[in-house]
């Protein structure tokens, strides 16, 4: 018999629910799609947004922006990050977190990698004491979450402030606390790959009120930062509308309208893409050569996708494999490839950036694979998917047979 494919699309997301569909539409009706046009006089659909989601994660204030990537710039903007600034963040993230550093004038000091996708502590802690960096961008890249105890400890004692980068944790935490509320901000995307989805968009959640009070006149409130709900009270806002320009990044009210019941559907939606994660690491765990990450008890992750090392695999092979898995229907990414493919690069492919030398995360890079978990999959697609996998991860792991099927 021919060996199975899968037929389905790594890249379809699901409809939204139609409370959001229906949201849309009466908004649609009123013409206000602007997030200070209030009819009737508000709170708008990105005010309540906001309070939706600072009520979510328990922080007092919430600001609503273009992108994920535009709330990691303001967020640093906010907290006064400077030109020429030295930032330290991970070096395994997407290519829009050192965009980020890079857009408000910093310079991104890179860190190593764990062989489990964390930032590596001591090495952190080196380039604490080499960069003199005041600030860093910690992303939790694909939802893997570094020991927030041990990591917070070590900015307490060196001095160095946190912004996280939540982009693959919303609705996730660790030891029971909310990722995104460990540093002076979280920055959050609901871009249509994360984990509830308007199109772009981000969100910016924060206990610190003259950071707020920044990052709410820096994303173009003009005068009508009272017309938000989760921000700091418009006295609180001292000089902030004077000092800080206005960079336009606002998010609107559509995208505001089918945000919201989607807020409401996280945790359930959370439960159903561990379902399918675990659906595929359990059959992976037991596959010859293949490594999973492992994952520390306080992680309460959001597995909306999923990595695995063949550490033992040649680059050429590793190209072999994601050909073998592509020709049965399986979509994985590579990070070891020379070329940034997508949405998948590297450092060596940031040329704007000072080279930096991580011999660590290259060697790690080199045989991490990648695979979306989208809410479309059942979880007889992700079985298939994983003895897909299987299959071809068996062609490589033992030498001695033919490889048959790989060209
Ligand atoms: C998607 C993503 C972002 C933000 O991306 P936007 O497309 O700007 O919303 C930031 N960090 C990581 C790790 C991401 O994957």
């Amino acid at each position: 018999m021919a060996d199975p494919v899968f037929k389905g699309s790594f890249t379809e997301q699901e409809a939204l629910p139609q409370a959001a569909i229906d949201a849309a539409v009466e908004l649609m009706k009123t013409g206000r799609l602007h997030r200070y046009t209030v009819g009737g006089g508000g709170p708008s659909q990105a005010a309540l947004l906001e309070s939706e989601f600072a009520a979510a994660i328990g922080q007092d204030f919430c600001l609503a922006v273009a992108s994920g990537g535009y709330a990691l710039q303001l967020a640093m903007r906010a907290w006064g990050v400077s030109g020429d600034e030295p930032v330290l963040t991970n070096a395994f993230t997407l290519s829009p977190v050192p965009g980020a550093i890079a857009a408000v004038g910093g310079t991104p000091v890179l860190v190593e990698t764990t062989p489990d996708l964390t930032i590596d502590l001591d090495d952190l802690a080196a380039k604490i004491a080499a960069s003199g960096a005041r600030l860093l961008l910690l992303s939790h890249m694909r939802g893997h979450i570094t020991d927030m105890d041990a990591l917070c400890a070590l900015l307490d004692r060196t001095g160095v402030a946190l912004i996280e980068d939540c982009a693959h944790t919303m609705g996730a935490a660790w030891d029971g606390r909310p990722s995104g509320t460990f540093g002076i901000a979280g920055c959050f995307s609901t871009q249509t790959y994360k984990h509830i989805n308007s199109g772009e968009g981000g969100l910016i959640a924060s206990n610190d009120a003259t950071l707020m009070a920044r990052a709410t006149v820096l994303s173009g409130s003009y005068m009508l930062y009272g017309r938000h709900e989760a921000a700091p009270a418009p006295d609180a806002f001292g000089d902030a509308p004077l000092e800080c320009p206005n960079m336009s990044g606002r998010m609107d009210n559509l995208r505001a309208a089918i945000l919201r019941p989607q807020l409401a559907t996280l945790a359930d939606n959370a439960a159903r893409w561990n379902a399918r994660y675990d659906t595929v690491s359990e059959a992976l765990r037991d596959v010859p050569g293949l490594r999973l990450t492992e994952r520390d008890p306080r992680e309460a992750f959001v597995g909306s996708s999923i990595q695995f090392f063949l550490d033992d695999l040649t680059a050429d092979e590793c190209e072999a494999f994601v050909a073998a898995c592509h020709a049965r229907g399986v979509e994985l990414k590579w990070f070891g490839a020379s070329k940034a493919a997508g949405y998948t690069s590297t450092h060596h492919h940031w040329a704007y950036l000072p080279p930096q030398q991580l011999p660590r995360t290259d060697a790690i890079l080199a045989t991490l694979f990648d695979m979306r978990l989208p809410l479309t999959f059942s979880r007889d697609d992700c079985a298939l998917i994983a003895s897909i996998i299987a299959d071809c991860a068996a062609q490589f792991a033992e030498p001695f047979l033919p490889r048959a099927g790989v060209a």
